[in-house]
């Protein structure tokens, strides 16, 4: 299954792709975690998008469409993936149509976490990551830079939403809930019956 992630930083795209990537048994691809690797690995493309990402912008789209492709080009990613924080743009949705359709492949789906704006401000501003056994926050979490990431999205993103309900690949999910919650519901709408069977079949292994 070949399925993109679409929805505003806070909205849990990066649990919720990892969690739902393996039940689909795909891997799950999150230019941001790409970026951030490439930052702190000092490499050259960690250090054009630098700059960028502190700022809360988005790095320009030759340098991400260049770096998704290679990574869609490894083995693990032919028979299907979820993309977490690409496309970004439409530009880029473009491309990924394009570089899809020369693969003979397609879409399956555009999902969307759905999350109101307070709520994302709440969560972004709350939120730490574990540094080499130290909780510190994002650089890119910080509250000024947080307003600025969500603008980035509204007028970037969001657009997004019609260009894949135009394409007939739309579907929205609540994304407020317990992670567990809003898991189901993201399986249910992707309709991964399968997945959710054997959730089923787990949770009553377990009791
Ligand atoms: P994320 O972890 O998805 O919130 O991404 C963190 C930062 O990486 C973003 O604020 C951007 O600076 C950069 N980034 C991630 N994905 C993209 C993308 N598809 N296009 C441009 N910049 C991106």
């Amino acid at each position: 299954m070949r399925v993109v992630l679409l929805g505003p930083p806070g909205a849990g795209k990066g649990t919720q792709a990892q969690v739902i990537a393996g039940r689909l048994g795909v891997p799950a691809i999150s230019t941001g975690d790409i970026f951030r690797a490439n930052v702190s690995g000092q490499t050259e493309l960690g250090q054009q998008a630098k700059a960028y990402m502190d700022a809360g912008d988005l790095v320009p789209d030759e340098i991400t469409v260049a770096m998704v492709s290679d990574r869609l080009a490894e083995p693990d990613a032919k028979a299907g993936f979820l993309l977490d924080g690409f496309p970004r743009t439409i530009a880029q949705a473009d491309q990924l149509r394009d570089s899809l359709a020369e693969m003979g492949h397609a879409l399956d789906c555009c999902l969307e976490l759905v999350v109101d704006e307070d709520e994302l401000v709440r969560r972004l501003s709350g939120r730490r990551m574990l540094v080499d056994g130290v909780w510190v926050q994002r650089e890119d979490d910080k509250p000024e830079t947080v307003r600025h990431r969500l603008e980035v999205y509204r007028e970037q993103t969001a657009p997004l939403s019609g260009f894949y309900e135009r394409a007939g690949l739309l579907t929205r999910i609540d994304a407020i809930g317990e992670i567990d919650e809003v898991t189901r519901r993201a399986l249910e709408a992707l309709g991964a019956d399968h997945a959710l069977a054997q959730d089923a079949a787990g949770d009553r292994a377990e009791d």
